[in-house]
């Protein structure tokens, strides 16, 4: 297939677009890199530096849709909730709009989103049918998956990836809990009792190729483990992978005057199961905490 990627160079992208590759999919993808950054990351893809140079033209047969500025990078000012929609709804929008002026349609489009669109759940089980809570994450993913809603139709099918918190070796949060972790002063978050929807990244990607290639799925998809557990399990767990005492909690009270806002990320969660995914025959590889762990620090 011809494949158009957004957020090519990310995490996640950085997983997929070899294993698009292998199999013998030809990528195009879209950054603000330059071409050489690129193809060191992604290997033997066409890089994007301009979606207007893709304007019109045959098109593609599927685009998909990761790219946008980190949610936990900075603190979230005015402006930077700002840079996190733009970078996410604007692009998805600009997408949308190219692919109308292509010959023909995609035949399908898998797009972001977070398991943040149903806002702070405690511990109450999320599927895809659970009324969100009205907060900032869900309205932020609410536009980002509306946006790219709007190419769904009779010859466009849209997935929308409502991924949890991916792990996995080389980046992601893990790698910004190692440190500590490693120095013996890792800790339970708050209370420990929210809800961290976990996720290896070789299931995130093997769910969004399922998404490519399985003509009967549509709409919002939960992407994370069979078996989420809590902030305090996930603590424990990642101790005893690394051989570690985690007796250093960081209190809700300190994260939230070091972090603003963004201390919910940390403090809130979803105890979420991909309800759908399992119920359309998808089969997860990482399905328990310690040895997803375990592969992601490179212990097997
Ligand atoms: P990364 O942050 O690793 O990568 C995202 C990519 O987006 C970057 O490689 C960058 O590409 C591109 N990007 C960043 N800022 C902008 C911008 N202002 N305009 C255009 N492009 C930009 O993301 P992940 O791979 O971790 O995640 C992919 C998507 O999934 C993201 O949208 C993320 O929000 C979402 N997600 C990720 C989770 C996780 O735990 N990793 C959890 C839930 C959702 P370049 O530099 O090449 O332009």
């Amino acid at each position: 297939k011809r494949i158009l990627i957004t957020g090519g160079t990310g995490f996640i992208g950085k997983e997929l677009c070899p294993r698009l590759l292998e199999r013998g999919d030809r990528l195009w993808v879209y950054s603000r890199q330059p071409p050489e950054n690129v193809k060191a990351i992604c290997g033997r893809v066409e890089a994007v530096n301009d979606l207007d140079s893709l304007r019109s033209g045959p098109g593609f047969d599927a685009v998909i849709n990761l790219a946008g500025e980190g949610i936990a990078d900075k603190r979230w000012s005015a402006s930077r909730k700002q840079a996190l929609r733009d970078s996410r709804i604007r692009l998805t929008e600009q997408l949308v709009d190219l692919a109308r002026t292509w010959e023909k349609l995609p035949e399908v489009m898998v797009s972001g989103s977070a398991v943040g669109f149903y806002g702070d759940q405690r511990a109450a089980p999320v599927t895809e049918d659970t009324t969100p809570h009205d907060e900032f994450t869900h309205r932020f993913c609410n536009d980002w998956e509306k946006a790219a809603m709007a190419l769904a139709g009779n010859n466009t099918r849209v997935c929308l990836s409502r991924t949890g918190v991916v792990a996995g070796p080389g980046g992601g949060f893990l790698q910004r809990m190692l440190l500590p972790f490693k120095l013996g002063l890792g800790g339970r978050l708050g209370s420990g009792e929210q809800y961290m929807p976990w996720v290896h990244r070789t299931d995130v990607v093997n769910a969004l190729i399922w998404m490519l290639d399985t003509e009967t799925a549509q709409g919002p998809y939960n992407v994370v483990s069979p078996n989420p557990v809590t902030n305090a399990e996930f603590t424990r767990t990642l101790g005893r992978v690394l051989h570690r005492p985690t007796l250093f909690p960081a209190p809700g009270a300190v994260l939230k005057v070091a972090l603003g806002e963004m201390s919910r990320l940390l403090l809130t969660g979803q105890n979420a199961r991909p309800a759908r995914l399992l119920d359309e025959g998808f089969e997860f590889r990482f399905k328990e905490l310690e040895s997803a762990l375990k592969n992601s620090v490179g212990k097997h």
